[in-house]
C-alpha cells in the first residue's frame, strides 16, 4: 500500500483548508458565516494569510477569490477566479431507472463498491452503507489498492435538501492517485468559482459544460486518467484526464498541471507510478454507489499531450 499521498497533506493546501489552531473547518465556516453574512467572508489559513471570498461573474452571484495568483495555463484568471466564465449549464436528461446503476460494472472491472462491501477501502473508516449507498462521513477514505492508468466509474448524489454554503455545498471529490482531485460539488444550487464546480479539475480547469443533476438525483463520472511520469525527480509527462459527466464529455485529454491545491499553485513532485483512489469527506453526507475501476496499463501511450509545459 502506498501511503505517500499522506505526504501531500501540508497545512493550508488541498481543497480542505487545513486550519491552524484548534478551530475545525466546520466550526470555522459556521463562525465565519455568522460573523460576516453570506456575501463576503474571510477565511484564515494558519492564522497568517487572510483569504476573502468575493462576488463575481456576470450577475455577481459567483463567489471566488481574486487575491490569488494568476494561473500560468489560463493567465487571464486568478486561481478560483469568480469571473472565469461559468460553463454552459446542460440538462443531461433524467435517468430512465434512477434506482438502477447508470453503468453496471463490466466483467473486467475491479469493483470498489457494489452496494454492500466496502473492503476495497482501507479499514476502519466511518463511512456507512445505507440502503446500498455509501455515505461520506468524518474523513476521507482511500482504496487499499493503487492504480495508474485507469478508467474509473462512480455515481454520486448531493444532499437534498442542500447542505453547506459556499465552499461546502455538497462538497466531496475523487482524488486520482490520492492527489489529483476531480471535484464533487452541488454547483446546481451554489455558484462557486468555476474551477471548483462539479467535474472541475479542482483549482485548475472547469468542465467544458456543466451537465449536473439537482440534489437528490444521481450523477455519474466516467474518468480516463493517466498518471504523471517522472525521470530523475522531474516530471516529464503530466497527468491527463478525459471525462464524461452524466454521459457528456467535459474534459478531453486535459492536462493536470500539478497537485490540485486550494488557493495555492503547486508544482509536481515525484511520487510512485500508482496511487489509491481517495474519496473526500467535506462536511456533507454525499452519497456514492456503483464504483468500479479498470486498470489500463497502456493508456498513456494512446494519449497525446498538449498545453504542456505551461
Ligand atoms: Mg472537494
Amino acid at each position: 500500500m502506498d501511503n505517500s499521498h499522506d505526504s501531500q497533506q501540508t497545512p493550508c493546501s488541498g481543497p480542505h483548508a487545513k486550519l491552524g489552531g484548534n478551530m475545525s473547518r466546520r466550526r470555522f465556516l459556521h463562525a465565519s458565516a455568522a460573523a460576516t453574512g453570506a456575501a463576503v467572508w474571510a477565511a484564515a489559513c494558519n492564522g497568517a494569510n487572510a483569504a476573502e471570498l468575493v462576488p463575481g461573474g456576470v450577475d455577481g452571484e459567483v463567489m471566488g477569490y481574486t487575491d490569488t495568483e494568476m494561473l500560468p495555463w489560463a493567465p487571464e484568471y486568478h486561481k478560483h477566479d469568480p469571473n472565469r466564465p461559468w460553463p454552459t449549464d446542460i440538462d443531461p436528461g433524467e435517468l430512465t431507472h434512477p434506482e438502477e446503476p447508470a453503468a453496471p460494472p463490466p466483467s473486467d472491472a475491479i469493483v470498489l463498491f457494489d452496494g454492500e462491501d466496502t473492503s476495497a477501502f482501507e479499514q476502519p473508516h466511518d463511512w456507512e452503507v445505507e440502503n446500498g449507498v455509501l455515505v461520506a462521513y468524518e474523513e476521507d477514505i482511500v482504496t487499499q489498492e493503487s492504480f495508474g492508468d485507469c478508467q474509473l466509474h462512480l455515481e454520486w448524489m448531493a444532499p437534498d435538501p442542500p447542505r453547506g454554503d459556499l465552499t461546502d455545498r455538497g462538497n466531496s471529490g475523487v482524488f486520482m492517485m490520492g492527489r489529483y482531485e476531480i471535484q464533487i460539488f452541488d454547483s446546481y444550487t451554489e455558484k462557486i468559482y468555476p474551477d471548483g464546480i462539479a467535474a472541475a479539475i479542482y483549482g485548475e480547469t472547469p468542465p467544458m459544460v456543466h451537465p449536473i443533476r439537482p440534489p437528490g438525483q444521481w450523477n455519474s463520472y466516467d474518468i480516463l486518467f493517466t498518471p504523471p511520469v517522472f525521470e530523475n525527480g522531474e516530471v516529464v509527462r503530466p497527468a491527463t484526464v478525459t471525462m464524461h459527466f452524466n454521459g457528456i464529455l467535459v474534459h478531453c485529454n486535459q492536462v493536470i498541471y500539478g497537485p490540485t491545491d486550494w488557493r495555492e499553485i503547486s508544482e509536481y513532485g515525484p511520487h510512485p507510478p500508482e496511487g489509491p483512489v481517495r474519496l473526500q469527506e467535506h462536511n456533507n453526507p454525499v452519497r456514492f454507489r456503483n464504483i468500479w475501476i479498470r486498470p489500463m496499463e497502456n493508456l498513456k501511450d494512446m494519449v497525446p499531450i498538449r498545453d504542456w509545459p505551461v
